[in-house]
């Protein structure tokens, strides 16, 4: 969902908000023994042609079957909060809406390279879209398989959109590559102009490599010649009523 030109992060868990909390949710480091035998009798599994520096490739284009989750948002005072209050003056004339942000995180029963890969929906508005009859957080709900509230507020929807996520639940979510240049995004906001869409959009425009089917990530800007990583994008939520997972499918036999 990328409406109201909002921004969505792939692949880069967002600052504190996510980072993993230790065992129990504790954020006390755990002591070891350094003679646990963990350490000193496990014999591990060394794939020595495998680099653990290697940049894993972007979530490849599909319909990945997902695990939802509620992550904190920043309201406008900068505290991390579940949902916030907003009001911009160029967004429905600044009717205020309520916002959270969803985590996805890909389920891959194939291959289990993509397992877990997490993408990040900011933003997600209470706000109804007009022209479309409804809004984000409704969309969700639907999507997640919940129901929306018999008298939706944006208040009741948020409540319910946040009951939902609670359960982790699962959705199918399309998804696509996609290149934007942070360097000339930046150049324009200096300069407080619109910024530049995605020059590339979708796994099959990217240079092809040796390997069938998978394709290069880093492509050249076209306007500052600048290496630019493809990221996966969010693109269209399903419930799992709706379709079925194209990726991350256990192959038969
Ligand atoms: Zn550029």
């Amino acid at each position: 969902m990328s409406n109201f030109g909002d921004v969505t992060y792939a692949d880069a868990p967002a600052a504190d908000s996510t980072a993993p909390a230790g065992v129990n949710g504790s954020e006390q480091p755990i002591l070891i023994d350094p003679n646990d035998p963990r350490l000193t009798s496990e014999v591990l599994t060394i794939d020595e042609t495998a680099d653990a520096y290697a940049v894993l490739p972007p979530l490849p284009d599909g319909k990945w079957r997902m695990k939802a989750k509620q992550v904190d948002i920043k309201d406008d005072k900068g505290q991390l909060q579940r949902y916030a209050v907003f009001s911009r003056a160029k967004m429905a004339n600044g009717q205020p809406f309520f916002a959270t942000n969803i985590e996805y995180s890909a389920i891959d029963h194939g291959t289990e390279e993509f397992d877990g890969v997490r993408i990040t929906d900011y933003w997600v508005k209470t706000l109804l879209d007009q022209r479309k009859g409804t809004s984000q957080a409704a969309t969700m709900i639907l999507k997640l398989g919940g129901k929306l509230p018999a008298s939706p507020t944006q208040k009741a929807v948020m409540d319910t959109l946040l009951q939902v996520l609670a359960s982790e639940p699962e959705l199918i979510y399309e998804t696509a590559w996609s290149a934007e240049c942070q360097t000339c995004q930046n150049v324009a906001k200096k300069r407080g102009e619109k910024a530049p869409r995605p020059f590339l959009q979708g796994m099959h425009r990217f240079p092809a490599t040796r390997t069938p089917g998978v394709h290069d990530p880093i492509v050249q800007c076209p306007t500052c010649k600048g290496q630019v990583r493809a990221q996966a994008r969010l693109v269209a939520p399903y419930s799992l009523k709706e379709t079925q997972p194209t990726r991350g499918v256990a192959k038969q036999g």
